[in-house]
């Protein structure tokens, strides 16, 4: 049952910023020079077993959760609930939502270490819809992510999962659109809504104004709540966070539990259920990991049109940049030279953002180049190539190629270096997750 002695309000003033690699574009791509090292595939970690699903089993998950539930029937979810999940085409739970939905169902919260490509949206999305009253046009529920994209995702996947339900979940997130506006979702909230995904401080913004009434809210969810306190969201999470109701379930997401994710942990939630997915089980075993030694930054251009000349019977690619500048700078350049490419990254206008996402998901357009922006949680199902034109930091470099590989199917991720310092970082990186990336083999399209 709920607790009593939940939380105290607690001013909080801390926040940090993310750091990026940086490193500035070249304009120069003049020499024709190719992946030198592109010679061997012995080193390379194949998957040698139909990976489970999620990438999970059941041995990778621990915490003080009960046992798993293997099927959704025997979850005792609402009738239109389960029909939804079915049609929605998932047909059994994934490790983590085998573990996590019925404690959320009993009202606990919960504290899960998962990363995106586990089914961890399905978890609360299915939490929130089987807790939520449909009769009542109030809202109950509160997702917040750390980006647009990712908030829009999550409001598309709870009104597709309740689509029997008559449920609405409405999406508030910065910047303005064409489409929607801060007052057409002011007048969709008045009319009924009962689910809210958003980003904090769009959110915080519509409860301060009472655009939003709190008063019915029972779940707050805390989606990639470790990438929110990287992105000096905390003391927004902590604002929301006054406005709800004592007893407010809280379920809180995070790849990583840092010091600082325990500490809110401890200051939400009471007695919280725990779903650990175990480090080493943050599987990047479904993706086949290789680098390709470009020596100079000018050189990766080259490197990049012929890769992208072998890969054209390849589904989706994503390219990321460390930079906003060497995205726009890649982009012109691909298209000077006739490749049909799209980019994305947080100076665009919302509108232009989401019209470009909408292009990549519906296939429409085949490679993306982006930053980091889009390294969480964004699923599209059809991406198998990642390209790492810029390396990631340690911990970024799983959430990048996670965009491969989605829940257990196959992907490759390739990443470029152009130093010793970068030599450097792919060893570091095969250090931090115990794994090979070897030079990309020179049959490389066969691969795929
Ligand atoms: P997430 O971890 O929420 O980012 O989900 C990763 C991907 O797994 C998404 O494409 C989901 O649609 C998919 N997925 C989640 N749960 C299931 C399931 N039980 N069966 C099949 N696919 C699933």
């Amino acid at each position: 049952m709920k607790k009593s002695s939940k939380r105290p309000r607690e001013d909080d003033t801390e926040g940090s910023s993310g750091k990026e690699h940086r490193r500035s574009p070249s304009s120069s791509h003049k020499s024709h020079k190719i992946h030198k090292s592109s010679s061997s595939l012995s080193k390379v970690r194949e998957k040698d077993s139909k990976p489970a699903l999620g990438g999970l089993e059941d041995k990778d998950i621990s915490g003080n959760s009960n046992k798993a539930i293997t099927t959704f029937e025997g979850m005792g979810l609402k009738p239109t609930l389960l029909r939804g999940i079915y049609s929605y085409g998932f047909e059994k739970p994934s490790a983590i939502q085998q573990r996590a939905i019925k404690p959320i169902m009993q009202g606990r919260d919960m504290i899960a270490q998962s990363q995106s490509g586990t089914g961890k949206t399905a978890v609360f999305s299915i939490g929130i819809l089987q807790s939520i009253e449909t009769n009542s046009p109030t809202v109950q529920a509160l997702a917040l992510s750390p980006t647009r994209e990712l908030a829009l995702q999550t409001c598309n996947v709870i009104n597709s999962i309740g689509d029997y339900m008559n449920v609405k979940c409405i999406s508030c997130v910065g910047g303005k659109t064409k489409s929607k506006s801060i007052s057409s979702d002011i007048k969709t909230i008045e009319k009924g809504v009962q689910v809210v995904s958003g980003t904090p401080g769009r959110v915080h913004d519509m409860i301060k104004r009472q655009h939003i009434n709190t008063k019915s809210i029972k779940m707050l969810v805390i989606d990639e709540a470790d990438e929110m306190l990287l992105k000096g969201l905390k003391e927004q999470l902590y604002d929301i966070y006054r406005y709800l109701p004592v007893e407010t379930q809280v379920i809180l997401i995070s790849a990583t539990l840092p010091k600082e994710i325990i500490d809110m942990g401890s200051r939400f939630m009471a007695d919280p259920v725990r779903v650990l997915v175990k480090r080493d089980e943050l599987s990047l075993d479904c993706i086949r990991q290789y680098h390709i030694n470009c020596e100079e930054e000018q050189w990766k251009y080259e490197v990049l049109c012929d890769l992208y000349t072998q890969s054209s019977n390849i589904n989706q690619t994503v390219i990321f940049c460390n930079t906003r500048k060497k995205v726009d700078w890649l982009n012109n350049e691909l298209k000077k030279g006739n490749f049909s490419v799209t980019s994305m990254h947080g100076d665009m206008a919302q509108d232009e953002r989401e019209k470009v996402m909408d292009g990549f998901r519906s296939g429409g357009s085949r490679v993306l180049i982006t930053t980091d922006v889009w390294g969480r949680g964004i699923d599209v199902q059809q991406v198998s190539l990642v390209i790492n034109y810029d390396l990631p930091t340690e911990d970024q470099y799983l959430h990048r190629i996670g965009r491969s590989g989605r829940f257990g199917r196959q992907g490759i991720a390739i990443n470029f270096a152009a130093s010793k310092d970068d030599i450097k970082t792919i060893r570091a990186i095969e250090r931090h997750y115990s794994i090979t990336i070897a030079p990309l083999p020179a049959n490389f399209g066969s691969l795929l």
